[in-house]
């Protein structure tokens, strides 16, 4: 019995956009309902934005691709709305082991220190996170077009209305559209990237892995596991991850040479796997395929009105679980411009920070995708005598270890040579520099126990640091920080309190009021009172100061939307 039925999206007849001319034209279209269009897409309703989305296929990826969601996207997801789903139906995990032969030589904590409300990573089968998705599209009022095949797209220029005509196929015939933007998230292959002979460069790896799903019932931790000439597939690698419904991945190394339709066969797979499991163990074979892979992105990823996001615009081998993570990513730094511009509250080209923004995104986790990959499927003697050299010496030798690659795994850029931050002018201390993304920390809102993170994003939010023990800001505080509201109702006002200073839930703006009661969001933002952090809509930090003044936030804001900026 299989442990999941594909769902069949309702396919709707093109009535409302057939047949017309000139084509109907839409604010915004995204093509591909994969994680990251549909990720988008949701974002853009969140901002209040009406959006239609075209896919070629009716149902959710098929077979095994992404498993790992890293603490960062689940923080994204939560701003979606699907960050609770993820966890409660994922497997989470921090430790990762790798051993060489049988031997564990190194181990890694994700997250190491407490008091963060997401794990480092959780597992979760694609299908679950897409169909999860797709719900929440229909909840928040996504226009969800399946069997819609997007066979071309023109790029028009201004006496045209701007924007892209995108050509269609369905069962009922093919029309145009035309969007004022168009959101290119239709995967890896990218028909529209080849049709419009966009550049990509980048590198493709000579080696085959296998994957296994199998079912099984089985105690082992909830660990990422990773086997470098374990002695049951000497000179090849394993790795072992477990995911959601007693499913288990299983990544063998082929090597090149292997021929992949051999090596899906159920008669070859399955002593592979009895071999690493044991004869005792019971398991079924719920998913084989073989993949190939590369690490490449395209020259830019704004094109105009066209905006590529996701596997469209850059590809990285599995091993750091950085492509649906940094595609997610995408969405996350993108929509909140893309929306102040479609609504006229910020210049077009705030939209090259998203280029610039997302393409040294994906130079860094290509560049540690290929480092793992590198270390992963050596080419030549020299290298493998060398990594199994670093492998032996790193059980005892801490230096070694540093060496050790079996997967840096997804973490978040810091942006910090965003032309949106505004540079440091005071000295503050920690890793909560302008471009950061913000760290989480617990905290206490009317009465509950809480989560900085859930207190920003969306919108421009400036935290403000208090004095103890009024229970209140400082009258100073709450002055500026009302100008401020009056002048720029973007900005929304969050005052932390400190762990001496109880909040009064009488005062009329206690639900503005966070209290840092373990001191752990001063501590991580090395905070003081007085101290005022802005923070972006996606929760990166635009700009901070020692003490708050309305100028201030003011000429920050108007650099991290690109007014009366270059960029
Ligand atoms: C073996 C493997 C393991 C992986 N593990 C991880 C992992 O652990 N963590 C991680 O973050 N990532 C992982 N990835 C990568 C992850 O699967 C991709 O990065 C992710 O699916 C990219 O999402 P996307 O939405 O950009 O593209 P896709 O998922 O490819 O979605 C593209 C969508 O566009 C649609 N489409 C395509 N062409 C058209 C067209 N012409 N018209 C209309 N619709 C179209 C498709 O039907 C599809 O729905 C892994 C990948 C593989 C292969």
């Amino acid at each position: 019995m299989p442990t999941y039925t594909y769902p069949e999206f309702p396919y709707k007849p093109p009535v409302d956009l057939a047949g017309h001319q000139p084509p109907v034209r839409k604010p915004l279209v995204v093509i591909g309902a994969g994680p990251v269009g549909l990720a988008a897409a949701i974002d853009a309703r969140l901002h209040g934005l009406p959006v239609i989305v075209f896919d070629e296929d009716n149902s959710v990826s098929v077979g095994s691709r992404a498993v790992c969601y890293a603490k960062r996207t689940l923080e994204i997801l939560d701003r979606l709305g699907l960050g609770n789903f993820a966890c409660d139906k994922g497997v989470s995990w921090n430790v990762g082991r790798t051993f060489l032969d049988e031997e564990e030589v190194y181990r890694f904590d994700l997250v190491p220190e407490p008091g963060h409300q997401r794990p480092g990573m959780v597992n979760l089968q694609q299908y679950h996170l897409e169909e999860a998705l797709v719900a929440r599209a229909v909840e928040v009022g996504v226009d969800l077009r399946w069997k819609h095949k997007v066979v071309g797209v023109q790029v028009l220029d201004a006496a045209q209305g701007g924007g892209a005509r995108v050509a269609l196929q369905t069962p009922d015939g093919a029309f145009d559209v035309d969007a004022d933007w168009l959101i290119v998230a239709e995967g890896a292959r990218s028909p529209t990237r080849r049709q419009l002979a966009l550049d990509v460069e980048g590198q493709v790896f000579q080696d085959r892995f296998l994957i296994a799903d199998v079912v099984m019932k089985a105690d082992f931790p909830a660990e990422r596991r990773f086997w470098f000439d374990p002695p049951f597939h000497r000179n090849h690698s394993v790795l072992l991850h477990k995911q959601s419904d007693n499913v288990w991945r299983i990544d063998f190394q082929l090597g090149w040479d292997a021929d992949p339709e051999e090596e899906k066969k159920p008669e070859n797979i399955l002593p592979r796997v009895k071999a690493m499991l044991g004869d005792d163990r019971e398991f079924t074979l719920e998913w084989a395929s073989i993949y190939t892979f590369q690490c490449r992105r395209m020259k830019r990823f704004r094109h105009g009105r066209l905006l590529f996001v996701g596997d469209a615009a850059h590809q990285v081998s599995p091993f750091g679980a950085r492509g649906a993570n940094s595609g997610i990513q995408d969405a996350d730094d993108l929509m909140w411009k893309l929306a102040l511009v479609m609504k006229g509250q910020a210049p077009e080209h705030l939209l090259e920070s998203y280029d610039q923004d997302r393409t040294y995104a994906a130079d860094e986790n290509i560049r540690n995708s290929t480092r793992s990959t590198d270390f992963i499927t050596p080419k030549s003697r020299v290298s493998k005598t060398f990594r199994r050299a670093v492998l032996q010496l790193a059980k005892h030798h801490p230096f070694a270890r540093k060496l050790v690659n079996s997967g840096r795994l997804s973490v978040p850029s810091f942006l910090v040579d965003s032309v949106l931050n505004t540079p440091d002018t005071e000295l503050f201390e920690g890793r909560m520099v302008p471009g950061a993304p913000l760290d989480d920390a617990p905290l206490q809102h009317l009465g509950r126990s809480g989560w900085l993170l859930a207190h920003v994003g969306q919108r421009f939010v400036c935290l403000v640091f208090c004095q103890g023990p009024e229970g209140a800001p400082l009258a100073d505080d709450l002055a500026t920080a009302r100008a401020l509201a009056a002048t720029v109702p973007s900005v929304h006002t969050v005052w932390v309190l400190p762990p001496n200073a109880q909040p009064d839930p009488t005062w009329q703006g206690a639900d503005r009021l966070i209290w840092d009661q373990q001191g752990l969001v001063a501590q991580r933002l090395d905070a003081r009172p007085g101290t005022c952090y802005l923070i972006r809509p996606d929760q990166h930090v635009a700009a901070r100061w020692r003490s708050f003044q309305s100028s201030q936030v003011l000429a920050a804001l108007a650099r991290a939307t690109a007014q009366g900026v270059q960029i």
